[in-house]
């Protein structure tokens, strides 16, 4: 709760002193004395397999601004053996590590003039099992089975530090050259190309160009008997690195990849300026992407595309994570953040990049469509708005910026907010402001800041030249304060309209009140779009018939709700087949948030999925298949489930008959993800006929593989596996010891995570315990678990039991919230009180998370209790309502 305290403190602060300053080095936060500034590196490593260690060297030219006494530089789990400035060796004695502030200090026997000077440092460190620092990896090589290790790196958000000594903030940008020594079979990839390989003994040392100025997280190093593919274009070399016998599965990577890249070229109008953009696929280590500076590392599974069988869902999520962290190449690693607190300036941008991009080229995913969709941990593409706006409505929330003074807290930050917000924040500023002059303001900024930082300040800065408005005071409310509004339309019985915002809350008492410049869209059915600044609390929208619907919030575009009187809703409920599928998803969405705020009841949303025109409408569909997911899994344990279950299949099963089993030739994606997304929704909704005919698909699977499409196999699994006996179970745990693709194992052990029978949920469990498993997939193998078994408690007593070997499998980001979030699927208070006590073991930087677990079981245990008589009342009077 410290941290929780400390940051609301602060916020008031910030909010009421004064908005942010444009980047300026001398005034950004961190701390590291400025002093000095390092300009070159030339670090030379020799990794230790056996060992799991490495001995390092490494030579800085210093730029000392200022004479100094000592020098001040990061460093983190590495033991320094010799210190060296312009050649002269320093005393043991003036070498000083300091553990809880990551800082090493090197006192000079007399002042260090001001000017160019050397460092010469010789250290060692250690290769770590989880993806910090330098990590190893083990994994089956594809086609022989043979067990082997390849070694990567993870540096953002501060753990450069434990690779070489180095000044590890954002802002002390240099160039880096990197040399590395492995076996003679390996071959190593870091940011920039091999300059010159020396042939050694058993060995080969391997020396790559030096960087242009970046700052220290985004360097990267990994290495082992890897396949490249290549290609060129634009001028640059383009290639997929992945371990061996893969390469071929990097093809649709590298094929959107240089699309991708050709398109930014264009947009930023700077084109991508390294000579060569390496994806690294690594099968294990860490969990999702790092936009390393030419040299991008991902998880295999959002990187490799096996056409024969992988799925559609794969595909789409290769393509936006791909987007993403192209984007940064430009947005974050050309032009970096000055300082953590700006986080979301790299994350929030490159995740509506990514997105504007991804959508560019596949107009029929729907790609904004489904940001509309509630929280769907399994899938990138889509459900992003929803998701920040669930967590932005709690007392938890912070804002887009917020001070971060420590590692640790930095490391929290990379949540909903900075990324999902910032996402959705920039949309609606680049439907307010329009396409090209958003554009054209990007440009500005990304000219003026390139090889250097920047704040959000110097962003707004330029995008309020490019289009003539006051851009950053609309952009305050949104950034530098929490939360977000709702507004109230009214209809007067003079026929204007009245609209009204306020803050819009979730379980949340005495919120502090809030106001925002709100970008307001709106239309009247059959009227074009319009747009206006609300600026006030009150406010009027002119000329709107009485008798026709008015829809506020185009495409539902806006970061904010919207509640309808009585009047106006009923209009909007008869002109639903006049909306499109963005609109009439938005409505789902509000009218959802609505009943989770206690502002109407269920019935209201009932209601408004029985008049959906439609009922094959992936977005559409896909919103309530998460509500009735959320609401089946709340009900655990209360007879009325088996109500709600009966409801809810009565209203996805015609869905499902519409579509049918048979996957055609050539269908549209979407109807296969909905074909997808319905299977697993029925099975979890107990449909007797899916869950068997999901057992005679598995059935004829098992002799013939192929007889399963891609895109129906891990549904349809995942079905088999929730519904498993033990020889059942024994049998997927078989086809996924074997497995060799990242993507046909976590098909496989999610089928296995999906058992409810409480012998086979504990030998799931154990699976976290071995190294059958990359690290990552072993610690989210027990959330899963929490999320599909119906017995968290079970979940979190293994998890109490084992918590220092799930612990030491998990990365940086991922510490804080571990054990916090697996309470998040309890929703009975008794385990609130439970969760402060076990906090008291965690370390102070987990506060926030802890924070955000009790309010969840808080509010499902409240909610629970709300929906049961309402869902009672639906299911017994069951007839369409007019509200
Ligand atoms: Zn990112």
């Amino acid at each position: 709760m410290r941290l929780l305290l400390a940051l609301s403190a602060s916020l008031v602060l910030s909010m009421t002193a004064n908005a942010e300053s444009p980047y300026d080095f001398a005034t950004t936060p961190g701390k590291l004395p400025k002093q000095v500034l390092p300009s070159e590196y030339a670090v030379r490593i020799v990794p230790n397999i056996d060992k799991l260690t490495f001995s390092g060297s490494e030579k800085v030219k210093l730029n000392v601004r200022e004479p100094v006494r000592e020098l001040v530089l990061n460093a983190l789990e590495l033991e320094i053996a010799t210190a060296a400035v312009d050649d002269k060796p320093l005393a043991k004695t003036a070498i000083k590590i300091d553990k809880k502030t990551e800082l090493l200090t090197l006192t000079l026997p007399e002042e260090l003039p001001a000017g160019d000077h050397i460092l010469s440092l010789t250290f060692t460190g250690k290769i770590n099992q989880q993806g910090q620092g330098l990590f190893y990896c083990k994994y089956q090589e594809q086609g022989t089975n043979a067990k082997k290790l390849m070694l990567g790196t993870q540096f953002e958000a501060t753990d450069a530090r434990r690779f070489f000594p180095c000044w590890d903030e954002p802002s002390f940008r240099a160039k880096f050259q990197l040399t590395v020594v492995v076996p003679e079979t390996w071959t190593a990839v870091s940011n920039m190309p091999v300059e010159s390989e020396l042939k050694t003994d058993a060995d080969k040392e391997i020396r790559f160009a030096a960087t242009p100025t970046m700052s220290s997280y985004l360097n990267v190093l990994c290495a082992g008997e890897l396949d490249i593919i290549e290609n060129t274009v634009a001028g640059v070399q383009m290639r997929v690195v992945t371990t061996k016998g893969k390469g071929e599965f990097g093809r649709y990577a590298l094929e959107s990849a240089g699309k991708i890249l050709e398109y930014y070229n264009e947009y930023f109008g700077v084109p991508y300026p390294l000579p060569k953009l390496d994806q690294i696929a690594i099968p294990g280590g860490f969990g999702g992407a790092m936009e390393n500076w030419g040299g991008i590392t991902y998880y295999e599974s959002v990187l490799l595309f096996d056409p024969e069988r992988s799925s559609e869902n794969t595909k789409q999520d290769i393509f936006a994570v791909l987007a993403h962290e192209i984007a940064h190449m430009w947005f974050g690693d050309l032009v970096t953040m000055a300082w953590w607190d700006n986080l979301w300036l790299n994350e929030g941008f490159a995740s509506w990049m990514g997105s504007k991009c991804t959508a560019h080229f596949n107009p029929d995913w729907e790609v904004w469509l489904r940001k509309n969709t509630p929280r769907n941990p399994a899938r990138r593409v889509g459900s992003g708005k929803e998701q920040a706006m669930e967590s932005d409505a709690r007392s938890t929330t912070h804002p887009v910026q917020v001070p971060v003074a420590t590692e640790a807290e930095a490391n929290s930050i990379f949540d909903d907010i900075s990324y999902k917000k910032g996402e959705s924040v920039i949309r609606m500023l680049e439907s307010f402001l329009g396409e090209g002059v958003f554009r054209d303001g990007i440009r500005k900024y990304v000219d003026a800041h390139k090889y250097s930082n920047s704040t959000t300040a110097d962003l707004w800065n330029a995008l309020g030249e490019a289009s003539g408005k006051p851009v950053g005071e609309i952009a305050a409310g949104w950034t530098e304060q929490p939360g977000f509004p709702i507004v109230k339309v009214r209809r007067d019985a003079d026929g204007s309209v009245a609209i009204s915002q306020e803050r819009f809350t979730v379980n949340y008492r005495n919120p502090r009140p809030l106001e925002w410049k709100i970008p307001l869209t709106y239309f009247v059915a059959g009227q074009p779009p319009q747009s206006k600044l609300m600026s006030d609390k009150i406010d009027k929208l002119e000329n709107i018939p009485a008798d026709k619907a008015l829809k506020i919030n185009v495409d539902g575009a806006g970061n904010y709700r919207t509640q309808y009187d009585p009047a106006s809703w009923d209009l909007l409920l008869a002109s639903l087949a006049d909306l499109n599928g963005q609109d009439r998803t938005n409505l789902l969405g509000d009218i959802w948030a609505l009943v989770q705020a206690n502002r109407v009841p269920f019935s209201v949303y009932l209601a408004l999925v029985e008049k959906l025109p439609k009922r094959d409408e992936l977005a559409e569909r896909d919103q309530i298949i998460n509500v009735f997911d959320l609401v089946n899994r709340l009900l655990v344990d209360v007879p009325e489930r088996k109500n709600f279950r009966e409801l809810a299949r009565s209203i996805l099963r015609p869905s499902f008959e519409q579509l049918g089993w048979e996957v055609e030739k050539d269908e549209p994606v979407k109807r296969l993800n909905l074909r997808a997304s319905l299977i697993e929704a029925l099975g979890s909704l107990e449909d007797p006929e899916m869950i068997s005919d999901c057992r005679d698909r598995y059935q004829v699977f098992l002799k013939d593989p192929g007889s399963l499409p891609p895109s129906l196999r891990r549904s349809v699994l995942g079905v088999v596996g929730g519904h498993a006996d033990e020889a059942t179970w024994t049998k997927l745990h078989d086809m996924g010891l074997k497995a060799t693709s990242a993507e046909e194992k976590e098909d496989l052990y999610d089928a296995l995570a999906r058992a409810t029978d409480p012998k086979l949920i504990r030998k799931t469990l154990q699976i976290a315990l071995t190294d059958e498993l990359p690290t990552s997939r072993a610690t989210y193998l027990v959330g899963k678990v929490a999320r599909w078994s119906d017995h968290p408690d079970l979940v979190w007593l293994f998890a109490k039991t084992n918590m220092k070997t799930l612990l030491g499998k998990t990365d940086a980001l991922a510490v804080n919230s571990y054990a916090a979030s697996l309470f998040t699927f309890f929703s009975d208070t008794a385990r609130v009180e439970e969760l402060k006590a076990y906090a008291k073991n965690l370390p102070p930087s987990s506060a926030m998370e802890v924070a955000k677990a009790v309010d969840e079981v808080e509010f499902r245990a409240a909610f629970k209790n709300r929906l049961i008589p309402q869902i009672l009342t639906w299911t017994e009077h069951r007839k369409p309502v007019s509200e």
